[in-house]
């Protein structure tokens, strides 16, 4: 797996943007059908839990293997992830992690501040 870095902005309204560094993880097949399939066996543990429950088996049974199965899907295209992000916070200036490790790579993008929880935004330059 590659990774690279970036210097990205992060803002809040109405206040100055601070930089955040971002490490984005570049995704081969083979982490992503891992990815996939652990996502897809989680979906499946759901099912053969729920299976020997009455009635909750009618529902839990086929929602688990759906969602595994989409989910999979899901991860299956995404070709690069946050591997870790952080920044100062423009609001209340405490150095954090924005907690976006594992989500699929994308800017801009949400974040919230886990100090102040307020809402701030990773932007591209
Ligand atoms: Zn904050």
């Amino acid at each position: 797996m590659e990774t690279r870095s970036l210097d990205v902005s992060l803002t809040g309204f109405g206040c100055t943007p601070t930089r955040a560094q971002v490490i984005v993880e570049t995704l081969n097949l083979r982490a992503r059908l891992t990815r996939a399939g652990i996502v897809l066996g989680a979906g499946l543990a759901v099912a053969l839990i729920a299976l020997p429950i009455p009635l909750v088996h009618f529902v839990l049974v086929p929602a688990g293997l759906l969602i595994g199965i989409v989910l999979a899907g899901m991860r299956v295209s995404q070709r690069e992830i946050f591997s870790s992000a952080e920044g100062v916070c423009p609001y209340c200036g405490t150095h954090r992690r924005l907690g976006v490790a594992g989500r699929v790579f994308r800017l801009p993008r949400k974040v919230f501040c886990s100090n102040c929880q307020r809402a701030l935004e990773l932007g591209e330059d």
